[in-house]
């Protein structure tokens, strides 16, 4: 039984049949997909959830999919760690990071590529596609391998090597392009509606940015049914921050939490940062920018739901912040060694962007705040490669080992 009841305009509430649509036709507002909640409240329960799959399919009653068998590489159930080093280092008293860098293809996008291939498949769409800023691209070719269609991903031509890899590893149609992650999406809009493919991200966006609501709902049951008082979660088209909100808000209203009182943090890079500058200058709209950071994953300058995440930051009582890319590398450093993570860019905006949060004083002792790590370190080497110390090679002798660590074993050893 599905409890989806259609599509609904986020902008003016027009209604629209369960189909691939994704803006308004009266407005161009955002679609989005719409729920019986009081079905759901009568069929659901904490129970529920605990007796379904380890994955993040154990909540699909909540994801708009009408098929049978989703598409599923085995995505979600990721760690909620307790960060109490890290906690220690940045003075915030009950901190968690929710690690989902070790998803299949390692990053969080695994989550919406699932719900929105699954349910493209279901339409009948003939060949799955996406414009990526990396992440996404590894993705959708990860999951099209499974699901056995064909796809073709778009990237920018000058991504990280470790992107690029990880991405044609899968063996998709890899389309490298001379542009920007704007102009590779202009692209695929022009695509998807010449030849009708399903671009996850584009035209299947109603369903796609659904599966953000997991990291919701995981950290919620991961905590024992409870929303923290704080998440920190960084931004590129903004449909994650949103969801997130989304998905602790319907728990709420199916009774499975009390209240929701989360305040939600937005966190982008200095050099892309439209949603901080709006947020900053009180401004309504987002005033598109040209990227110029390390961290890839998040450049996006003109963010599909900038504006929702914005509203979204507003309502709760958050804060958009943002930070440069030398606080980037730092971030990634302090994670790994006081956690053992170790984030790609955009988990170090995340937490740089923590550590500046918790130095305004924006968490209050005792309270809950997570922190959402979105993808893995292994993609962005270069980021990080000259942090390493000179690397000494030793000849394989016990004099030779001696000569070079003899001052250190003192100290190891006492
Ligand atoms: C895509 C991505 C995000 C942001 O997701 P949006 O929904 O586009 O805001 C965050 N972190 C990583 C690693 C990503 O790949
Ligand atoms: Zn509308």
């Amino acid at each position: 039984m599905s409890f989806v009841r259609g599509l609904k305009c986020h902008s003016c509430g027009r209604e629209y049949p369960i189909s691939p649509v994704y803006v308004c036709e009266t407005c161009f507002g955002p679609l989005e997909v719409d729920y019986n909640y009081d079905a759901l409240a009568e069929s659901l329960n904490r129970d529920t959830f605990a007796a379904g799959p380890k994955g993040m399919w154990r909540y699909r009653d909540l994801l708009p999919f009408s098929g049978k068998e989703p598409i599923d590489i085995g995505a979600g159930f990721t760690p909620l760690i307790r960060a109490e080093n890290l906690g220690r280092d940045l003075g915030i008293s009950n901190l968690y990071i929710k690690n989902d860098a070790v998803n299949p293809t390692w990053s969080f996008k695994d989550r919406v590529v699932s719900v929105a291939m699954s349910q493209a498949r279901e339409f009948g769409f003939p060949v799955m596609g996406c414009a990526s800023t990396g992440n996404l691209a590894a993705s959708v070719a990860a999951h099209a391998a499974r699901a056995g269609l064909p796809c073709y991903v778009l990237i920018p031509a000058d991504l990280e090597k470790g992107k690029v890899v990880n991405a044609s590893i899968y063996g998709p149609n890899l389309v490298m392009v001379r542009g920007n992650y704007d102009d590779v999406n202009r692209l695929c809009v022009e695509i998807a509606d010449r030849y009708g493919w399903a671009f996850v991200n584009i035209n299947m966006r109603p369903y796609y940015s659904e599966g953000s609501k997991t990291l919701a709902y995981e950290v919620a049951e991961q905590l024992g049914w409870q929303t923290p008082d704080h998440v920190v979660v960084p931004i590129a088209g903004g449909s994650l921050l949103t969801k997130i909100r989304k998905g602790f808000e319907e728990l709420e209203r199916l009774n499975m939490v009390d209240e929701v009182h989360c305040q939600v943090h937005g966190a982008q890079a200095r050099g892309c940062s439209p949603v901080v500058q709006a947020f900053e200058e009180g401004r309504d709209e987002i005033r598109p920018v040209k990227p110029d950071t390390i961290v890839r994953s998040l450049a996006i300058g003109n963010p599909a739901d900038g504006y929702l995440a914005l509203q979204t930051i507003r309502r709760t009582g958050g804060q958009a912040v943002a930070v440069s890319d030398q606080e980037v590398v730092e971030a990634i450093s302090l994670l790994a060694r006081t956690e053992g993570v170790f984030t790609e860019t955009a988990g170090g905006v995340t937490v740089g962007v923590l550590k500046k949060l918790a130095q305004q004083g924006a968490f209050k002792p005792g309270q809950t705040v997570v922190a959402y790590i979105t993808g893995n370190g292994l993609k962005t080497l270069e980021a990080v490669e000259g942090l390493s110390p000179e690397q000494v090679i030793i000849a394989p002798s016990l004099k030779a080992f001696r000569q070079v660590y003899e001052g250190s074993l003192a100290t190891a050893s006492a």
